[in-house]
């Protein structure tokens, strides 16, 4: 069976959903073999093989953590040529974050092939794999596969279920040769998030957002509120956020984070065009707006017509009260 190398997104050890996702569609296509990289690398293994991966090829150096995405697409090449050098080597998967985009993308560059960014599911084809992406606001999706090389592919959070599925996760050190591109950039500062206790959004099943409508920084306590009832993540539009009433990092959209949760709950958010670029993949869409005319009802599951701070409270009430 053709292997498939996945990108290990962790924290220290700690594997992020994203990547156990990736190891579920992995296995539609092949058998997944997991690169992970950096501090706590190996201490993946566990969790890994517990979903899939019949191999973990682990490397540390302090170049993962003083230089940006350049030394670890030096391990990924590494790994795949390592790995399509002993046999067939079905596709490469990377989690569709910043990172993960960028190291896919200078990854395909150097390889050779064919990339395709921000899938929503992958399935098995007769000449390779093939991937669903959403446009135009989800008004259509598309199937692609790659015709040239091995398929690179970046795969958004939440477009597969996290399945356990046992497999022998035998940790193989790689061995990375770092070119000089490596020293290009360096990392001069890191300044952790104060933590929220809320999931982080790219990541989160549920997301609630709050836009203009919701009238300043302080009412954004309603939207914590129901966020919190369902352990969501709390996002905003551009406009609250430029209004300075919540932080950039938890802006949704074109210049801000793309989040595709099982459940979108939008209040106070008109839907505009840009805001939709990153929401649009959401599973189930629900909004509160006071105008039923609001573009943001052209793409709901669920739309309420009512003020959002009459309506936001009840629902989280009804949540709690279940
Ligand atoms: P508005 O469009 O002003 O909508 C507010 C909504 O709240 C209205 O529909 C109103 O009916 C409703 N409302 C008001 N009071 C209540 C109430 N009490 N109860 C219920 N409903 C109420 N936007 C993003 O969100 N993310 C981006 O990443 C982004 N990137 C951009 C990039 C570029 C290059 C550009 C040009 C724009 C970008 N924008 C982005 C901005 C985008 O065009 C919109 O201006 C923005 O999304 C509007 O935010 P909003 O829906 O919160 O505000």
């Amino acid at each position: 069976m053709a292997e498939v190398l996945v990108y290990v997104d962790h924290v220290d050890g700690a594997v992020r959903k994203p990547t156990l996702e990736l190891l579920t569609l992995a296995r539609r296509i092949g058998e997944p073999v997991a690169v992970a990289l950096g501090s706590g690398a190996e201490a993946t293994a566990a969790t890994l093989a517990e979903h899939g991966a019949v191999k973990v090829l682990t490397a540390d150096a302090p170049e993962f953590a003083d230089y940006l995405v350049v030394p670890k697409v030096d391990a990924l090449q590494a790994a795949y040529e390592a790995v399509s050098a002993g046999g067939s080597l079905a596709a490469v998967l990377v989690p569709s974050s910043a990172e993960g985009k960028e190291i896919a993308a200078r990854l395909a560059v150097r390889i050779g092939s064919g990339i395709i960014t921000d899938a929503v599911d992958l399935e098995a084809g007769d000449e390779g794999p093939v991937a669903t992406q959403s446009a135009f606001a989800a008004a259509f999706t598309t199937k692609s596969r790659v015709s040239k090389g091995t398929p690179v592919i970046t795969v958004k959070p939440n477009s597969a279920p996290v399945e356990a599925a046992p497999a022998a996760g035998a940790v193989e050190a790689l061995n990375v040769t770092f070119g000089d591109k490596a020293t290009g950039t360096k990392v001069v500062s890191r300044t952790p998030r104060e933590s929220t206790g809320r999931p982080e959004l790219t990541e989160a099943a549920i997301v609630v957002s709050g836009g203009r409508g919701v009238n300043g920084a302080e009412n954004f306590s309603v939207i914590e509120a129901l966020a919190d009832s369902l352990g969501a993540a709390v996002g905003a539009s551009r406009a609250a956020v430029d209004a300075g009433w919540y932080p950039h990092s938890n802006q949704v959209g074109q210049t801000g984070k793309s989040v595709s949760p099982q459940l979108y709950i939008a209040s106070g958010i008109s839907g505009a065009i840009q805001h939709r670029a990153g929401m649009q993949t959401s599973k189930t869409i629900v909004a509160v707006n006071k105008d039923p005319e609001a573009p943001i009802f052209d793409l709901v599951d669920y739309g309420v017509v009512g003020d959002l701070f009459e309506v936001v409270p009840q629902l989280t009430e009804e949540v709690k009260a279940r």
